[in-house]
């Protein structure tokens, strides 16, 4: 149980002193649920208000407080005009300026003959100096209500600062005095502030020093965040290891009829991640291992004999990819590379039904299946498997953690690799995937050639047009992508539909479309076509960003290209390159365009390596958009900026192992308080499982 000293924390927001319910559903929206949710929201920027005298030397647009006498009202003949109010501020005059006033509100708050400490943006227009809407009107006695430093929160529509600010002065007065988990050593070391006092500083920020990401409260709050990270990946890991699985040790026959059938040799990254994951199966502990390899890096063959390992020791092998393309491309690949060797591969989709998927179903539970492909559905309860010894999940960024979970749980203790295509930063896969070993193919087939990258204005589609003109005589396939980030737009849908219509018009009956709209079954055929090359032009949305692989497809035309996020253009353009031919991209780009877009398209200029694109996306757009964290429900960090403070990270994930080796219930004094800090930050779930191991 959640220990009864964080209760008041984990109470809802409606608790909050003097915010009512319509206050307290907007900031629920914005926050999250709870009184500490409100705590950790913290503000993204400061605002430094300095106290001013003398305004002479004022030349640029200035934010200050300062001391006025108000002299005169200056009211307008009309209200179209604004009201202007003549200070005196030290020797100098100071118009206070009003537009859409409310008079009475006006004449209450600077009365003639008065003083007040007024605080905004002031500008110069020659001599005149002027400040419009002051954002503080106070009495010199209340000087105390304008802040020097102003923290600013992210919000949202109905959520003023001023409301944020007042919520989350009462939320930190509920955070209790909480046991110090971190080693008294670390704390003395970087001078670090307790927790309580850490959040307390991170909200009120005295300097812009004091709010820099380096300062030591956000320091120290990002460590605690990324310990509890980091510990409960270390205890799921363990728990994990701890299952005892099969040990399964292939002959080795399978393997060695497909090598001599395949026309290439394996590459030395691949032959070592083969034999890693097969010291992993091998072993009596479940296997939970990540590889990464870019596109086109050959991870197919891997999963592949991976598999086939599984079937020689006698137990199925199940691969699942998130796409119904997908799964009916590796299908067609695995079943065709199996049929010399004797192996029965089946197919499993939501759209195998009736008999058909009854059939399949009984093969699957009676063991006849070695094989199984297919999307989640091979997941659903009604799927048992007879000897299921293996689970590949490819392209695994589109799984979110809790399948990744639920399908560990199918068969006893099964071995799983994840295969992913996303090269993800080195921080990111140690916060995501830490749970996981890791491997990476990091070599590509010497067939795969470098595709030639550029970036043109949509102006030149016409130049781009007649060069396809020559491009499809030579017998070459292009693929036309058109953007399609939510496949609700309607807009963008039209874009594809469109851009097919003119293609059709240019060279007609060549051109194919496929977006995610359609049918499954009208996608097969689209994609057939298109593979037996009867379509040479495949306009599409990104349906086919993940996996399809085509080797005579050597163009790839993305239209609107500032409007793809950087791992998306490279998983896009690794589809061609594939095959024997020289491969073009040509990025497509409408103005006007953002510096943030201009950087992704160098970015995709310039290289070709997935791991340095994805670097380069983390710090174009963060770690939430890289891994798509929205979609898929990932868990994100609220006081970590993963970015900034990733170098905290190998630090903590020392000691988060070091504890779990040395303390793997957390039963000691300290591990005592270091559960405190794990229900802190939601990890109730892991805690469980130390109770339940
Ligand atoms: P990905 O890692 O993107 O899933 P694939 O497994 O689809 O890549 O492989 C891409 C292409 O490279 C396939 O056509 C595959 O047959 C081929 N391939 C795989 N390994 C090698 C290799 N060692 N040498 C040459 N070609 C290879
Ligand atoms: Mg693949």
């Amino acid at each position: 149980m959640r220990p009864a000293i964080l209760n008041g924390l984990f109470s809802n927001i409606d608790t909050l002193n003097g915010i009512g319910p319509k206050w307290s559903k907007l900031l629920k929206n914005l926050c999250g649920p709870t009184v500490l949710s409100v705590a950790f929201h913290l503000p993204d920027h400061v605002l430094h208000r300095p106290y001013l005298t003398d305004l002479k030397s004022v030349r640029e647009k200035m934010l200050l407080t300062t001391k006025v006498t108000v002299s005169q009202h200056k009211k307008p003949f009309s209200r179209r005009h604004p009201y202007r109010i003549i200070c005196e501020a030290s020797g100098t005059y100071l118009e206070v300026v009003f537009f859409n006033y409310r008079k009475d509100y006006i004449i209450d708050q600077l009365p003639v003959g008065e003083t007040r400490l007024i605080s905004g943006q002031v500008e110069r227009f020659g001599e005149r100096l002027q400040m419009t809407h002051p954002d503080y009107i106070v009495r010199e006695e209340e000087a105390w209500k304008i802040p020097i430093y102003e923290p600013i929160y992210p919000l949202t529509q109905g959520v003023s600062n001023k409301l944020m600010n007042r919520a989350a002065k009462e939320a930190l007065q509920l955070i209790p005095n909480l046991p110090e988990w971190l080693e008294e050593t670390r704390i003395r070391q970087e001078g670090w502030p307790s927790f309580k006092e850490a959040l307390f500083q991170a909200h009120h920020p005295q300097t812009e020093a004091d709010f820099s990401s380096a300062s030591k409260a956000r320091q120290r709050l990002a460590y605690d965040e990324l310990l509890a990270n980091q510990l409960a990946l270390v205890l799921a890991r363990t728990r994990m290891k701890k299952q005892t699985g099969t040990s399964i040790q292939g002959s080795g026959i399978l393997r060695q009829k497909l090598l001599s059938c395949l026309p290439f040799e394996l590459t030395n990254a691949q032959k070592r991640v083969v034999s890693e994951i097969e010291t992993d199966m091998q072993s009596p502990y479940r296997m939970l291992r990540l590889l990464q390899g870019d596109v086109g890096s050959g991870k197919t063959i891997v999963g592949l004999i991976a598999l086939l390992n599984a079937v020689e020791a006698g137990f199925q092998g199940a691969l699942m990819a998130p796409t119904d393309i997908l799964v009916r491309q590796h299908f067609a690949k695995i079943s065709q590379l199996c049929i010399p060797l004797g192996i029965n591969v089946v197919l499993l989709t939501g759209r195998e039904k009736g008999k058909k998927r009854e059939e399949i179903l009984s093969q699957i539970a009676n063991g006849q299946a070695q094989i199984v492909i297919g999307t989640h559905a091979l997941f659903t309860d009604d799927v048992i498997f007879n000897k299921l010894g293996l689970v590949i999940i490819d392209e695994q960024h589109r799984f979110g953690v809790e399948q990744r979970l639920a399908l560990t749980q199918k068969g006893k203790a099964v071995d799983v690799l994840v295969m992913t295509a996303t090269p993800i930063p080195r921080t990111l896969a140690l916060t995501y995937y830490g749970d996981m070993d890791l491997s990476q193919i990091d070599e590509k087939p010497p067939t795969r050639k470098p595709v030639d990258t550029r970036v043109l204005s949509v102006k030149k589609m016409e130049a781009v047009i007649q060069k396809l003109h020559v491009a499809l005589a030579e017998g070459k396939q292009v693929y036309w992508v058109c953007p399609l980030v939510e496949e609700t737009e309607k807009s963008d849908l039209a874009n594809a539909t469109a851009r097919f219509e003119t293609l059709s018009a240019v060279f007609p009956g060549q051109v194919g479309l496929i977006h995610g709209k359609m049918p499954g079954s009208d996608k097969d055929t689209i994609m057939n076509a298109f593979v037996r090359k009867e379509t040479s032009v495949l306009v599409a949305t990104t349906v086919i960003e993940v996996g399809v692989d085509v080797p005579n497809a050597c163009i790839m035309i993305i239209e609107q290209a500032e409007r793809f996020g950087l791992s998306q253009l490279h998983q896009l353009r690794g589809r061609i390159g594939r095959g024997t031919l020289q491969s073009t991209c040509l990025l497509l780009y409408d103005y006007p365009l953002s510096d943030t877009a201009r950087k992704r398209l160098d970015v995709m200029r310039s290289t070709e390596d997935g791991f340095i694109i994805a670097e380069e996306d983390l710090k174009l757009r963060g770690a939430g958009e890289v891994l798509g964290t929205r979609q898929s429900g990932l868990e994100t960090f609220q006081l970590t900026s993963i970015e900034l403070q990733g170098e905290l990270l190998p630090i903590v994930r020392r000691e988060a192992v070091q504890i779990i080796q040395t303390d793997p219930t957390l039963s000691s004094p300290r591990g005592e308080k270091l559960k405190t800090l794990l229900y802190l930050f939601n990890k109730d779930k892991e805690i469980q499982t130390i109770k339940a191991g």
